[in-house]
This record gives C-alpha cells, sequence and structure tokens, in this order.
C-alpha cells in the first residue's frame, strides 16, 4: 500500500503516504479509521486551514498522548506560514493537551521551500510546498515529494553500454552522471487548477475535482474535472487520482468518468463515500 485517502469535500480530507509515513491533512475521522497506524505517522503537511482539513489533528494528538502505544517517535507538524486559521488551532490544541508526553514540533513553512525527508541510498528525498489558489486571506499549499536521482550525462547518451562501462571506470560514475530532481507525488490541496509546471512528469498526481461539471462551479475555488484533466496532459503524469469529489455526485462518478479510456495516463478517483488504498 503506498497510499490510504478518505476525502469527501466539505467534511473530511486526509491523504496517508506510507513510503515517507506522511499525513497530508487531517480531516475528522482520521484517527477512527487508521487507528493505531496514527503511530506510524512521522510528518504532517497541512495544505491549509479549512475545518474539512484540519478537524482530526486533535485527536491525532490527544490519542498519541493519552493511548498505550509508542510515545518514543516525535511528529512533526508543517503548515503554510501565516495561516491563522491553523496556528490558533495548534495553538488551542498545544494548551488542552498541557502535558505532552511525546516531542511534537509545530513548523511554520514557506513556498519553495525544501524539507528533507531521508537519504535512501544515494537518493534523497523532500518534499517541497508549493503556492495554489483557494483562499482569498490565508496561504494555500499544494505540496511535491521529490527524489534526487543521478542520470548519465547528455553527452554520453548515445554511447554504447560497453564504452560507458568504460568510460565509468575512467572518470567514475559520479563524473558521467548528473543529479535530476524527480517528483514521485504531487498533492494540489483544495485549489482551482494547479500550474502544470508544478507537476511536471510527477509519478502520481493526485488533484482536487470537487466538480466533475464545470457548471456546478459557483467561485473559482476549486477545480472541475475538464481542467484537471488538460493539466494532467500538459504536465506529462504517469497517474491521476482524482480526489475531494462532492456528494452531489454520489452513486454516479463513473457516468462522468466514462470517456476517459483514451487518456495517456491512468486515472484513479476517491469515492466520498469510501476508504481508498492504493
Ligand atoms: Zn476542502
Ligand atoms: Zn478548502
Amino acid at each position: 500500500m503506498i497510499l490510504q485517502i478518505y476525502s469527501k469535500a466539505l467534511y473530511s480530507t486526509w491523504i496517508y503516504y506510507a513510503p515517507e509515513r506522511i499525513l497530508f491533512d487531517a480531516g475528522e475521522g482520521v484517527s477512527l479509521t487508521m487507528a493505531n497506524r496514527i503511530y506510524a505517522i512521522k510528518y504532517i503537511f497541512l495544505t491549509h486551514g479549512h475545518v474539512d482539513h484540519i478537524s482530526g489533528l486533535w485527536t491525532i494528538i490527544n490519542s498519541r498522548n493519552n493511548s498505550m502505544g509508542d510515545r518514543e517517535k516525535p511528529l512533526t507538524i508543517y503548515y503554510p506560514k501565516g495561516n491563522t486559521a491553523v496556528e490558533e488551532w495548534l495553538q488551542f490544541i498545544v494548551k488542552v493537551n498541557g502535558d505532552l508526553r511525546f516531542e511534537l514540533n509545530l513548523v511554520p513553512i514557506t513556498a519553495g521551500q525544501k524539507i528533507f525527508l531521508r537519504q535512501a541510498g544515494s537518493f534523497a528525498r523532500y518534499v517541497v510546498p508549493f503556492r495554489v489558489r483557494h483562499t482569498q486571506y490565508d496561504q494555500s499549499f499544494g505540496y511535491n515529494v521529490i527524489e534526487v536521482r543521478r542520470r548519465l550525462k547528455e553527452e554520453f547518451k548515445n554511447l554504447k553500454e560497453s564504452e560507458i562501462a568504460h568510460l565509468s571506470k575512467e572518470l567514475g560514475q559520479e563524473n558521467i552522471t548528473e543529479a535530476y530532481e524527480k517528483k514521485v507525488l504531487t498533492i494540489s490541496g483544495d485549489t482551482y487548477g494547479i500550474d502544470p509546471s508544478d507537476a511536471f512528469e510527477t509519478e502520481i498526481l493526485l488533484h482536487e475535482c470537487t466538480f466533475l461539471k464545470k457548471e456546478d462551479r459557483k467561485m473559482n475555488a476549486h477545480a472541475a474535472l475538464d481542467e484537471v484533466l488538460s493539466i494532467a496532459r500538459e504536465a506529462r503524469v504517469k497517474k491521476l487520482v482524482l480526489y475531494h469529489i462532492s456528494t452531489r455526485y454520489s452513486g454516479k462518478i463513473e457516468r462522468y468518468l466514462k470517456n476517459l479510456a483514451e487518456e495517456p495516463f491512468e486515472i484513479h478517483y476517491v469515492d466520498p463515500n469510501e476508504l481508498f488504498t492504493m
């Protein structure tokens, strides 16, 4: 399992990314569903301060503090710097849990900041937030999980395998390859369609898709299906996962998605009435 997601627009959204033990957003019901797996969470990244994305934080912190699970592991919560709803909510939670028995770090972050996760062999992994268009006065973020990989330098690309092996011996692997950043996961957060460059060539794009029909949208704070599809095409993503779908489409989502077999990427969607795993 790579991803576990619950997402119903207006009510609750949370996304658990197992490879890095990250919870993106923490809507209501997350502890109830994840149960003792909430101890596995190392980092929480919040996209913005709307209640359907942060209301489950209190229970996560309270359960980790009071139940019998492991209290040795620290928990770090990253959030958009200056987002007042998030800051007030975190302050309240810390106040009512006066005697916290585990290490809780609250870290405000800014767009473009690189948050180091870990070194996996020769690969380093980071989370990098980017600005999205959702709320008027408070900052909202999308997030990229980025892996720094190495590839053969351009000038050696047309050589035969034997020649590359020879060069590698002569010059060293370091000198014939170059580092590049690969997006392994992109999460839009709540937003109007993101800029395709923010998700360029990502392996998995989770894009909010509150509206399956553009005409249902009254304000430009959320995305509609046809925009999301053109973003995914332009960004050349490998997989697209639609989430934050409005309950008005309950039971008839498939109807809106039936003509998508032609798309050059795999498409999945998070049914607002079901837990999604991938
Ligand atoms: Zn929302
Ligand atoms: Zn929102």
